[in-house]
């Protein structure tokens, strides 16, 4: 029987699988974690101040405290039946990393014991010549290290029957260059702060830290595994590269509104727990639009704590899934014809006085400030619109971005009629000649709308890259299977840029004596006037706004090769190191390693469809065409009249049409292959890839193979169809 049929089979018989007893949340949560808490009780009073000081001030953790802590860790983590630890990190693979050691050891005299030391916390040297660089350590030729960063506690990953520690780190080279997305990510943050801090002072001197805050909301699809097992594309691609859309798709949307299917919310239950026991604060779940498509979503969180939430909760759910018999799809476009997954950035930033500054005020004072940063934002995302594309290209999202069911390549900002109307008077009553007296200013009552504001946004536009959603921003255009470390590293870069910027030119009319409020509103106009065109209102998916765009001279790059120049370009250069995030080498590096990335990604599937169709598509068709020829022949030599195996004749013609269509195609494919091997130049064989090898073939290829699924003898189909992948659980 082939994997298709006996994968079918196996699912009727599916047994339950457990799910702990629910605990209340509130119990469970946060147990995994070395929190603040947990430290007091483990360490001692020095070592725990000393701690305790780090993760403040965001330094390394001194030297001759680090024995103390980890032996307090360890404590923790061996009471809990932990034996191994590990660093944990976020290479730019994409996925999470680790090594793991033993506590256990044996000294000179030959004693076994168990032990975990200050260094072997603070800093370790994992085999990274596997890990991707760029060039930079064959440059520098210098080996990568793991360092401890603080600021994220340790924490316990429970695998089956092991538990291991995890001491969340950077990765960086000898010579300083960072080679994760981590270390890059703590810089910006660290940027934005300051020159948030700066300006916020205008408004309120008490403020001396701002943090910016991420709530993501992760959209995934979930499939069988014995299923998934028989698809040869999905288990190496984590997409169907074939497969006819089912009868039924997603047009009755009975899948949005229906309950969650029961072994469905037997696996998110378990999901959850897990990251429950990790401190993700998991909030909502729900189907999504699709059939088999749902989401997830937490209670937002300090930025650089959200995104390694996001990437232990994506390992998470992965584990858990295989409990269940199940596997989750975190790939931005599983399948085609129905919509893909993305993972919303949930977008802002907090003072410690406990304001959230994308948050309209109560008064005209936190009003203004509130101004300051809404439009300093649209500014930003206005100068540094192709930054920010670039930061979330990626193979997989270019089958998502512009296919009318996610934003378009075009990046533009969704503010509401209200606000739009409130920039508009900002535009209007703000003149040159205004002075202190001129009470226009304070006019723009933002508060005594905020009902309306709310209304507006209940009603938001949901085909927005980059919409503003009542007190944040909601980054839209981020796929579902990347690390947010990268669009949150350039989002929260062009903002502390621009408020330099505005910092400055604020300051520069103060000198020319001009009023604090006044020149702030004068700035604020200027913002206004220069980034207005990126706004935008309408529908993001249609076509007349590509038209629009266009004239607007807004960018629209839908291939990741070329959207990935603007990592490169003068402007992106300068803004990174004038922000200290990337120096020149760094950016050239990640640039590389995300061109080749894209590469190893079309030229893996440009493979696996070649296989597919040559050992499951064709001979399946072969196998029926026999069928259909000896039936033929049969009806001839039993002196048949022609009539009687027309139809046969014309389903035969069609099936060997298909047939030599696709493997002329398929050897095509891989002479085009072949030439884009031999280029040399990254950026080029990249576009070569895309253009030669994706656009080129497979489309066209995918169209013969999925009309011969229609045309095909069931049973000789081995692949799983879609009907069965999205509908049987
Ligand atoms: P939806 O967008 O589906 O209507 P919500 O608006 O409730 O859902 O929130 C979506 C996400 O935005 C959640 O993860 C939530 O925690 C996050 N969020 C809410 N406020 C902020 C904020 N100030 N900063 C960052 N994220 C936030
Ligand atoms: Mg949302």
């Amino acid at each position: 029987m082939s994997l298709r049929f006996s994968a079918i089979q196996k699912l009727s018989n599916q047994p339950e699988t457990k799910v702990e007893a629910s605990a209340r949340i509130t119990e469970i949560f946060g147990s995994n974690v070395f929190t603040q808490k947990t430290a007091r009780e483990f360490l001692s009073d020095e070592a725990y101040k000393s701690l305790v000081g780090s993760i403040k001030t965001s330094q390394k953790i001194d030297r001759a405290m680090a024995n103390q802590i980890a032996s307090g860790i360890r404590g923790w983590a061996e009471a809990k039946g932990v034996t191994h630890f590990t660093h944990w990190f976020q290479p730019l693979t994409g996925t999470t990393a680790e090594k793991h050691d033993s506590f256990f050891t044996i000294k000179s005299d030959g004693t076994p014991i168990e032990q975990f030391e200050g260094d072997a916390l603070v800093q370790q040297e994992p085999d990274a010549s596997s890990f991707p660089s760029g060039g930079l350590r064959a440059t520098f030729e210098a080996r990568g290290y793991t360092a401890w960063d603080p600021s994220s506690p340790a924490f316990i990953m429970e695998i089956r029957n092991g538990k291991t520690l995890c001491i969340p780190t950077i990765f960086v080279s000898y010579t300083g260059e960072s080679l994760d997305y981590k270390a890059p990510l703590l810089k910006a943050l660290e940027a934005l702060n300051k020159a948030a801090v700066d300006v916020c002072n205008y408004f309120d001197k008490n403020v001396t830290k701002v943090t910016a805050t991420l709530g993501w909301e992760q959209e995934y699809f979930v499939v069988d595994e014995a299923l998934f097992n028989a698809r040869p594309d999905l288990l190496m691609t984590g997409r169907t590269v074939y497969g006819h859309s089912s009868a039924k798709n997603q047009q009755l949307e009975d899948h949005y509104f229906g309950s969650i299917p029961e072994r469905l919310y037997g696996y998110m239950r378990d999901f959850e727990i897990e990251s429950y026991k990790l401190g993700i604060p998991l909030r909502t779940r729900h189907n999504e639009v699709a059939p088999a498509q749902f989401e997830c979503a937490p209670i937002f969180e300090e930025v650089s704590i959200a995104v390694d939430h996001n990437s232990l909760l994506m390992d998470v759910m992965d584990r858990v899934a295989r409990r269940h018999n199940l596997r989750v799809l975190l790939h931005e476009k599983p399948f085609a014809g129905i919509n893909g997954s993305g993972k919303h950035n949930n977008w802002s930033m907090a003072t410690d006085t406990g304001v959230n500054l994308l948050a309209p005020g109560k008064t005209p004072k936190t009003n203004l400030m509130f101004l300051t940063f809404f439009v300093n934002t649209i500014k930003a995302v206005h100068d540094y619109a192709d930054v920010l594309r670039a930061s979330i290209a990626s193979a997989p999202n270019d089958h998502r971005l512009g296919a009318n069911e996610a934003p378009p390549a075009i990046i533009s900002v969704f503010i509401g009629q209200y606000l739009s109307k409130v920039l508009q008077d900002v535009k209007e009553r703000v003149s040159e000649k205004m002075d202190e007296t001129d009470e226009s200013m304070l006019k723009i009552d933002i508060h005594k709308s905020i009902p309306e504001l709310l209304m507006d946004n209940t009603d938001r536009n949901r085909t927005s890259p980059f919409a503003f959603t009542g007190n944040k921003f909601e980054f839209r255009a981020v796929g579902s299977s990347a690390n947010c470390a990268n669009p949150m590293t350039v989002l929260n870069t062009i903002m502390a840029q621009t408020l330099k910027n505005f910092k400055k030119d604020v300051d520069a009319l103060i000198e020319k004596g001009e009023k604090k409020e006044i020149a702030i509103m004068h700035t604020i106009r200027q913002y206004i006037v220069d980034s207005e065109k990126v706004l935008f209102e309408g529908d993001g998916y249609s076509a007349a706004w590509e038209k629009e765009a266009e004239k607007r001279k807004l960018a629209n790059v839908k291939t990741t090769p070329l959207a990935l120049d603007a990592m490169v370009s003068k402007k992106a250069k300068d803004l990174f190191e004038k922000n200290n995030i990337y120096t020149h080498s760094e950016l050239e590096a990640r640039h590389e390693i995300e061109l080749e990335k894209y590469i190893k990604k079309v030229q893996i599937e440009s493979r696996i469809m070649g296989e597919l169709a040559t050992s499951h598509v064709l001979p399946a068709a072969i196998r029926y065409q026999n069928l259909l020829t000896n039936n033929v022949n049969g009806l001839k030599e039993a002196g048949l009249k022609e009539t009687a195996f027309a139809n046969q004749k014309q389903i035969l013609e069609k099936i060997s049409e298909h047939i030599n269509t696709v493997s002329d195609l398929v050897e095509k494919m891989i002479e085009a292959r072949k030439i884009c091997n031999t280029m040399s130049d990254t950026r080029t064989k990249a576009i070569a890839y895309q253009s030669q090898v994706k656009d080129a073939f497979f489309d066209e290829i995918r169209y013969h193979v999925d009309k011969l699924e229609l045309l095909v003898d069931d049973r000789e189909w081995y692949l799983p169809k879609y009907r069965e992948l999205l509908f049987l659980r």
